[in-house]
């Protein structure tokens, strides 16, 4: 997928596990599977570049690659991606990334 995320401001967030954390974006798939301990799939662009890219479950990457031609927006709509503290993408790496 191309990198729509290159706008995106690179604050820090206050994450109520680790506390203030710098973040990046996971879909909210992933961020609810944190939190459940559910297997949705772990996917990442690896061209995205910085250790910790955006990252999108299982269901996310196959509607991508049934909508090749899906805007951004779209995209938006079905991952609704998520703020996710840098600490809490490595465990969810950890917990999902099953390849
Ligand atoms: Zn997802
Ligand atoms: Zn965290």
């Amino acid at each position: 997928m191309r990198n729509p995320f290159g706008w995106f401001k690179r604050e820090r967030i206050q994450c109520a596990t680790h506390g203030d954390q710098e973040f990046t974006l996971a879909c909210v798939h992933i961020c609810h599977a944190l939190e459940h301990r559910r297997q949705v799939g772990f996917h990442w662009d690896p061209e995205a570049g910085g250790p910790r890219p955006e990252a999108w479950c299982a269901d996310c990457e196959q509607w991508m690659v049934d909508h090749p031609d899906g805007t951004i927006d779209e995209v938006m709509k079905v991952a609704d991606f998520q703020r996710l503290c840098v600490r809490c993408w490595d465990e969810a790496k950890e917990l999902l990334d099953r390849k």
